[in-house]
């Protein structure tokens, strides 16, 4: 049997490693058999200098010294020399960069014997300087590592040759590469149990698009587990040298470039589709930046010219809808099942099933929001709901250069709706958000972009602070602040509502930045979630207490609801809402108000005036009888007159202060802080 020491005997010479990393050449100086070690010395700085190392440390660094009876001999490896020839050869082989004591070239004749001097010759050498301070010895020591400092150079060299250096950031590539083998991945699979959530929050990565390939892009995601997403941003330090800093988030499920929609969807909406059989509210949000696979997700496949949405997730929960409809005990229901298909877009709702028709978002006096004039179609299979959302696609993007130009500024919101004798039953909307990369063209030169940006911003933020408070009850939620929440106001309250985020991401490390603001704002969605049982630690909360505090919050909010609701949302994202940024969504708030009292008030004085031309006319013709009674006219004249100028008086100062508003916007969007907001 070797013996544990391997091929190491006093006088070896090892590799070692130093605590700051460099590896340099030490020479075996003992060898201590009862803590399985060897003590080495080196010469630094004209010292010698001593350490002791445990032979496992030594045996990783110096394969080659290993004992190696477990290593089957290859037909070439010579039969084991004899126990002193090893001794003699290790020494020997080990002592190579030891000057060797001056010699001549061996003769043919006196090889052996030569031989034998030159071993004695070396142990002699080698015992008398073993533990001096050798002047050689350094300077071989040195040879060796210049040796070992241009292999390393001949190696990077021929590495970068082998590697695809046209790569931008090959480097960086690299070390994902390397972190990437070091991890142990246990992807999603559908024996994975599907756990029951008030609030799902999760993450899909796309895989890299054909545009990212051709410019060579990297992939910065890693999925390793079926929760966690890591984010490799590459950073560079003061001296210029690149390394990678990994980020990781943990969500309810995290899925791969790899996963189907239709896991997906296992996954996120088909547990809600049983919630609205049940009397519930359900909403299911694709976020993420323009590009990322939110319609890709929601409305199916967009590869090849036409979309396949049969395999998006407004199909597939419509499939199981027509499904459960069967089972007998909803069957006894007598549930019918409609649609909806709307988008909104800068605060404006647009009706995509009744070819984008403008509708008015109102608030009775019970606070039940309507959509006035929303089609709801009445849909009896999957291929019924599979046309409206074809219709509703064409019109979404028609006029439109590209299906993203139009889709990263609008919300789309598919609803199916089950109602039973005419009354609700059940809603589940399923929102195919705006690119929240528009948030941040709040500081844009152009007024349009800007209020576009604006509605988004708000309504990102107010999506984030209406499912935070589905989390934890609160009575009391910002919804009004924007369009989007108020018309899905009745999905966020109410016990037994549901809601899913799947947080869309795109895996180029161009678009790091915004990957990691989804991944953010996504994780805020669930980390500010509090498990139900928690909430309802000291008993259940009253639902009618918390409608009735809804109701006196009601009478102090009528002066303007919008604007309270909009500060609410503002002090509860002061991180990312800068003073100067609510500033400016007052502006907005107030512009987008003004312009709808403008426009109203100027399509009744458009009315008055079709009147008072027909009373003028009247008036006029009067003057034209013989004995027509001049005063009669001149009163009524002065009285059309006064009114005229009275309207229109009214219109023009509002007129005036709407464009003063118009102003003051401008005004406000110039001091925002360009780094704020970020996209949400
Ligand atoms: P978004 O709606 O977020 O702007 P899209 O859904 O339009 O993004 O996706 C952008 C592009 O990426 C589309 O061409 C789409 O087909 C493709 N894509 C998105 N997600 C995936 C995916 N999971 N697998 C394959 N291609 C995808
Ligand atoms: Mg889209």
């Amino acid at each position: 049997m070797a013996s544990g020491f391997g091929k190491i005997v006093v006088g070896t010479y090892v590799e070692i490693k130093r605590s700051d990393g460099r590896i340099h050449q030490a020479m075996v100086t003992s060898l201590n058999e009862d803590n399985e070690s060897v003590t080495v010395e080196w010469i630094e700085n004209g010292d010698t200098k001593g350490k002791e190392i445990d032979l496992e440390s030594i045996f990783a660094l110096n394969p080659d010294v290993a004992p190696d009876e477990e290593i089957a001999p290859s037909p070439e490896t010579p039969p084991p020399p004899t126990p002193t020839c090893v001794k003699v050869n290790k020494i020997a082989k080990n002592r190579r960069t030891i000057a060797p004591p001056k010699n001549d070239t061996p003769s043919r004749d006196n090889r052996g014997l030569r031989n034998c001097n030159i071993i004695l010759t070396y142990l002699w050498w080698f015992n008398s300087r073993r533990k001096s301070n050798c002047v050689k010895e350094v300077e071989k020591l040195q040879e060796k590592r210049e040796r070992r400092r241009l292999q390393q150079q001949e190696l990077r060299e021929k590495r970068a040759q082998e590697v695809d250096t046209t790569i931008p950031n090959y480097e960086i590539m690299y070390m994902i590469r390397d972190f990437r083998a070091s991890l142990d991945y246990r992807p999603l699979t559908t024996a994975d149990l599907i756990e029951e959530h008030r609030i799902c929050v999760c993450v899909r990565k796309r895989p890299l698009n054909k545009k990212e390939l051709s410019v060579k892009d990297l992939d910065v995601i890693t999925i390793p587990s079926k929760d966690v997403v890591m984010v490799h941003e590459p950073k560079q330090k003061v001296d210029l040298t690149r390394y990678l800093e990994n980020q990781t988030f943990r969500f309810d499920y995290a899925f791969d470039d790899s996963t189907t929609n239709e896991m997906v969807y296992r996954f996120t909406a088909r547990p809600l589709v049983e919630t609205i059989f049940e009397r519930g509210m359900a909403t299911c949000f694709a976020y993420g930046q323009t590009g990322s696979g939110k319609t890709h997700t929601m409305g199916g496949d967009f590869s090849g010219k036409n979309q396949d949405c049969s395999k998006g997730i407004y199909a597939l929960a419509a499939r199981d809808v027509f499904l459960m409809l069967k089972k007998p005990s909803y069957k006894k229901l007598d549930l019918q099942v409609y649609a909806t298909f709307f988008e909104i877009y800068s605060g404006k709702v647009f009706d995509l099933l009744n070819r984008k028709a403008k509708l008015r978002v109102l608030e009775d006096g019970k606070q039940q929001v309507q959509v006035v004039g929303l089609q709801e179609k009445e849909v009896k299979c999957t291929e019924d709901v599979l046309k409206l959302i074809e219709v509703g696609n064409s019109c979404r993007t028609s006029g439109q250069t590209s299906a993203n130009a139009h889709s990263s500024r609008s919300h789309a919101v598919f609803q199916i709706i089950l109602r039973r004798k005419g009354k609700m039953h059940g809603k589940f909307s399923l929102i195919d958000l705006a690119g929240n990369e528009r948030g941040a063209d709040t500081s844009s030169a152009d007024r349009q972009t800007r209020l576009e940006g604006a509605e988004i911003n708000k309504s990102l933020l107010a999506l984030k602070e209406c499912i935070r408070a589905l989390g934890r009850n609160k009575p009391h939620t910002p919804f009004r602040a924007s369009k989007l929440t108020q018309v899905l106001r009745d999905s966020f309250i109410g016990e037994n509502s549901r809601t899913c985020m799947i947080a869309t991401i795109s895996p180029g490390m161009t678009s790091c930045e915004n990957t990691l603001n989804t991944l953010r704002y996504a994780n805020r969605v669930k980390e500010l979630t509090v498990d139900p049982n928690q909430v309802m630690e000291g008993g259940r909360p009253n639902i009618h207490a918390v409608n009735q505090l809804d109701l006196l919050d009601e009478e102090w909010l009528s002066i303007s609801p919008q604007r309270d609701d909009l500060k609410l949302l503002c002090e509860q994202n002061e991180e990312e809402v800068s003073p100067q940024l609510f500033t400016f969504h007052e502006a907005v708030s107030q512009l987008v108000e003004m312009e709808e009292q403008v426009l109203e008030d100027h399509r009744a004085v458009f009315q008055e005036s079709i009147r008072w031309l027909e009373d003028e006319k009247v008036l006029l013709e009067m003057t034209e009888e013989v004995d027509y009674d001049v005063e009669s006219y001149a009163t009524q004249l002065e009285q059309i007159l006064d009114q005229k100028i009275e309207i229109l008086t009214e219109l023009r100062d509002k007129v005036k202060s709407f464009r003063s508003a118009l102003q003051e916007e401008e005004q406000a969007s110039k001091q925002i802080n360009p780094k704020r907001p970020r996209a949400l």
